[in-house]
């Protein structure tokens, strides 16, 4: 009897658990039922035309092999709901784009002019192997402290984009400034460096507050369960893209 009370219980626990779960916001892909040619550089270039990007190839032989679906949708993500970060295209780049023994996979790049790209390193998506070791570990908790590197979920390419993406929309919308609601939000929640690591990541709590909206919106793009904090810094992020539209 006490066990199927419990069998029971922990049924209930997990439909909650379930019912809260977010369906993750990353964009379904988009790119034409026709592309299937990844493996020319000129096959990756004729689809981002088609998709309105901007692609550029930096120092790579025409012979590669990478999913650069999720690089090229992401971009036209950020250009379509945030027209505010000029999001043009996508640079995919030999290890000469990247800082020197970097484990940088991606990042943002903004030109004098105002335009944004997002680079993505080459050799990091051509060896699967080596950026599930990275992605993997940082996205892992520390078994002493329960805390990961990064937030859970983000242990993708598309988590990292959405992290640089996160200090693009910081500066763009001025989300740090003194009366923004996502400051608010944090100044209500974060007290101390202990709740920086467990309500966000030990990798915001290395820079805070700089760190912190691109951790939160990471999660909130890519965490089947955001957490409360991250929910509702992610929804004051949108609001706040959505009222800067408004207001033009
Ligand atoms: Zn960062």
């Amino acid at each position: 009897m006490a066990d199927s009370v419990a069998a029971k219980n922990k049924c209930l626990d997990l439909a909650a658990l379930l019912g809260k779960a977010k369906v993750p916001k990353a964009e379904p892909t988009r790119l034409s039922s026709s592309y299937k040619d990844q493996s020319t550089i000129s096959g990756i270039i004729n689809e981002g035309k088609r998709l309105g990007l901007d692609v550029k190839i930096v120092g790579m032989k025409d012979e590669h092999n990478m999913d650069l679906n999720r690089v090229m949708t992401t971009a036209v993500y950020y250009r379509e709901n945030f027209p505010e970060l000029n999001t043009s295209g996508v640079i995919i780049t030999d290890a000469s784009g990247m800082s020197q023994n970097s484990k940088t996979v991606a990042k943002s790049v903004r030109y004098p002019d105002g335009t944004n790209v997002i680079m993505v390193s080459a050799p990091k998506l051509k060896d699967r192997a080596e950026l599930k070791r990275i992605m993997m570990k940082s996205a892992s908790p520390n078994p002493d402290t329960g805390i990961s590197w990064h937030p859970p979920g983000c242990n993708t390419i598309q988590s990292v984009i959405d992290h640089e993406m996160g200090h693009e929309l910081e500066k763009a919308y001025r989300l740090l400034a003194d009366g923004s609601d996502v400051k608010k939000i944090l100044e209500e929640n974060i007290h101390n460096g202990m709740q920086v690591s467990f309500k966000i990541s030990d990798y915001a709590a290395t820079n805070y507050p700089d760190e912190a909206i691109p951790e939160l919106w990471s999660k909130y793009r890519n965490s089947p369960d955001p957490r409360p904090l991250a929910e509702a810094v992610g929804e004051a992020i949108m609001k706040r893209a959505k009222g800067s539209r408004g207001s033009i």
